[in-house]
Formats: structure tokens, sequence, C-alpha cells
């Protein structure tokens, strides 16, 4: 089976944290992630929305359309890149996600961070730039997002270099229009690393 794929049927049988019985209880699906498999370059986002739970699709609400245009204003869209999430299933009222949480979902981003291999990874807001950070040994880096955003801090990988780029979420510019620009400007850093990719 294809080990993407793989991961899918296993969130699907997941049932260790109480957001399974949301998504039951909801007919929600879980938001596994989409793009390509081969990606260089990878974002993660923090959770599904309640557009992303009733679709499966990450980020197909008011902050995807932002995020496609994100992409696209620097040559970028979602075919090339893997776009998926820390949580893959919703927190109620689109709450943070709770430690435990993070710690029960975050081993499937793990392996599809070990399939897909990308050169850089993208970590939108918060809550993603820790768990990636710590997961690359930057911890001593990690300072909120408005201080870190847009630039690129290099780690390793199991066998390769690996780039991270934290970048806001792209949520705060459905709550902040002038975000728009400072979100664009910070995708900017990605023209230069796909050059050099
Ligand atoms: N916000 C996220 O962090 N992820 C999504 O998939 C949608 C909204």
């Amino acid at each position: 089976m294809d080990p993407l794929r793989k991961i899918k049927e296993e969130v699907l049988a997941c049932q260790k944290c109480p957001l399974y019985k949301e998504r039951k209880r909801n007919k929600f699906f879980p938001v596994i992630g989409e793009g390509n498999h081969q990606a260089e370059i990878m974002f993660v986002g923090e959770a599904p929305g309640l557009n992303e739970a009733k679709t499966g699709r990450p980020f197909c609400g008011a902050a995807g359309k932002i995020l496609d245009e994100l992409l696209e204003s620097v040559g970028l869209n979602r075919k090339e890149v893997y776009i998926t999430n820390i949580l893959k299933d919703r927190p109620p009222q689109n709450r943070d996600p709770k430690p435990e949480e993070v710690s029960a979902c975050t081993p499937y981003l793990d392996k599809q961070i070990e399939i897909i291999n990308p050169k850089v990874i993208c970590t939108l807001g918060n809550f993603s730039t820790r768990y990636i950070f710590k997961k690359y040994g930057l911890e001593k880096e990690i300072q909120g997002i408005s201080r870190i955003r847009g630039q690129i801090f290099e780690s390793k990988s199991l066998f390769s270099e690996i780039k991270i780029i934290p970048l806001y979420h792209p949520a705060v510019a459905t709550y902040n229009a002038n975000m728009k620009e400072v979100l664009k400007k910070d995708f900017n850093v990605l023209k230069n690393v796909v050059k050099g990719i």
C-alpha cells in the first residue's frame, strides 16, 4: 500500500484522543494532508477548521483562499507542495490544540515528513512552529511567531539538510486585512529558496 495511504488508514482507525469521538459525533472527516507526495516544500498548519473537517481537505476555507494567493504570489501552487496540519481532527470550536492531542497526533506528521522528505518545511503559526522547531533541535530559537516569521532556519533531517521557515498562520489575514501584505512579504523568502532547490 502507498505509505501515505497507509497513514490515512491509521488515522481513520486512531482512537488515541477524544477528538476521534468528536469526529464520529459530527460525521466529520480527518484531514490527513494533500499535495505532491514528492514535494520539496511542505506546509504545516495547526488543525482542521469546520470546512476542512466537513470535506477532509486541508485549508479549503477562508484561510485556504489566502494560502492559495500567497502560494501564487511566489509562483507555487498546491499541486507542487504538500499541505498538512499538526492535528488531523478538528478541535471543538477551533480551540487551541491540547498538549495531549499534539502528542497523540504528531507521530502521523512525523511519518508524513519521513516519507515525503521535504527540503523545506514552512510552519504556519505558533503551534506548528513550536512542534517543528523542537523536532529539529531548534528549541533555543523558539520565540513568538511575530519575532521569527519569514526567517530561514537550518537543521538536519535523517540524511539531509532541511530548511525551516516559520510564517504567520494565513488566518491572521482573515481577521486583519493589512496582514496579507505582511504575509506576502514573508512568503517572498520562498522565492529564493525555491530557486536554490
Ligand atoms: N487552519 C489550519 O491550521 N489548518 C487547516 O487545514 C485549516 C485552517
